[in-house]
């Protein structure tokens, strides 16, 4: 169903792509009306939708009632311009097509809805972001850092402790350019090193993207690591941390060690081992407002490393026993053991923002 004509001021084709408590909906707006400069589309689910995250747009949920807002790069809405954006969701009982969209407070003419596809068994693919910064509040591929040491947007830690660890860039081995940042990390505690960047990060949202690229030497071993550690201040600055465990990637909570997936033998199967020995592309989507969290290995959404607002057994049941949606504040690069476990690992063209970034 399409808007009758220019007294409408929009058009919006909604095409959803559902399976069993999920959904992804690719949303096209079109401005039938005067250009504008900054848009807004709102509707409101009569089901039991929850929106957990979104790309080419910063779209919230407050009740039943969606704001999306249009990124930096697709803001501006000539006169049957287009927007292209996209969600990922959830629901339990009922997921309604919405019908009453508006823009920029301008009712749309239809609802443009397009009957929904089969439902699948697994999320379907994305489109992917793309690779550029945008307006991502970290955007590093490490070619400023003059010295070797970490300097100016990026300090040396070892918050606890300092054994053996070390961190350095190296102009040996790099992604992009002809830097990188190297780590040097031990086995046991107090031989962590971990270089923190020093920007602000506790206004990223709603939804936090991440994207790295690492490079490690050494397979993740049988016990806990981490490499990526976010102060969060809804853990009264306790760290959510990626790493692994029983050699597949893992996310843990420092304040109660929950861990996603589970570490049951179906668990750790839905993670995935890091390769070893060449350059990874890493992305994490963190929702601060609601249970939503994503992990993505190269072009693969990872399965066990998928938190919702559905528990579901072997993944993220322990994980939602936590009802405080994560506010993570800074981002801190490093290797931190709790047992066994050392590894000299890469990190580079790193970037955190409030939209998807591709790889
Ligand atoms: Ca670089």
């Amino acid at each position: 169903m399409s808007a009758s004509g220019a007294e409408s001021g929009c058009r919006v084709d909604y095409t959803v792509n559902k399976w069993t408590g999920g959904y992804t909906a690719q949303i096209k707006v079109t401005n039938l009306g005067p250009a504008l400069n900054g848009w807004r589309l709102t509707w409101t689910y009569t089901g039991d939708q929850q929106v957990t995250s979104a790309w080419n747009a910063t779209v919230t949920q407050t009740g039943s009632s969606v704001v999306a807002v249009g990124a930096g790069w697709n803001g501006t809405l000539a006169t049957g311009g287009t927007a292209d954006f996209g969600l990922q969701g959830t629901w339990r009982s009922a997921d309604p097509a919405p019908s009453d969209f508006s823009l920029n407070g301008t009712p749309c003419g239809g609802d443009g809805t397009s009957p929904p596809t089969t439902p699948p068994t697994t999320p379907p693919p994305t489109t992917p972001p793309a690779a550029d910064c945008g307006s991502a509040v970290i955007c590093s591929d490490f070619e400023d850092q003059t010295g070797p040491a970490p300097s100016g947007a990026w300090q040396f830690t070892a918050p606890d402790c300092q054994g053996t660890g070390t961190a350095a860039v190296d102009t040996a081995v790099a992604h992009s350019g002809s830097r990188s940042l190297r780590v040097d990390g031990g086995t046991g505690y107090c031989n962590h090193a971990f270089v923190a960047s020093t920007a602000d990060l506790s206004s990223v949202g709603p939804v936090m993207y991440v994207r790295m690229w690492v490079r490690h030497t050494t397979a993740l071993p049988a016990a806990h690591v981490t490499f990526v550690s976010l102060p969060d201040s809804s853990q009264a600055g306790r760290s959510l941390r990626v790493g692994g465990q029983n050699g597949a990637l893992q996310w843990n909570r420092e304040s109660d060690d929950a861990t996603l997936p589970a570490q049951s033998p179906v668990g750790v199967a839905l993670s995935r081992p890091l390769p070893t020995g060449s350059w990874q592309c890493l992305r994490f989507a963190i929702d601060t407002t609601a249970p939503g969290l994503d992990t993505w290995l190269g072009d693969e959404q990872i399965p066990g490393l998928h938190a919702d607002g559905v528990p579901t057994q072997d993944i993220d049941q322990q994980w939602l026993a936590r009802t405080t949606p994560p506010r993570p504040t800074a981002l801190r690069l490093g290797w931190e053991s709790y047992g066994t476990g050392d590894d000299t690992l890469w990190f580079d063209d790193v970037t955190v923002g409030s939209a998807p970034i591709g790889c």
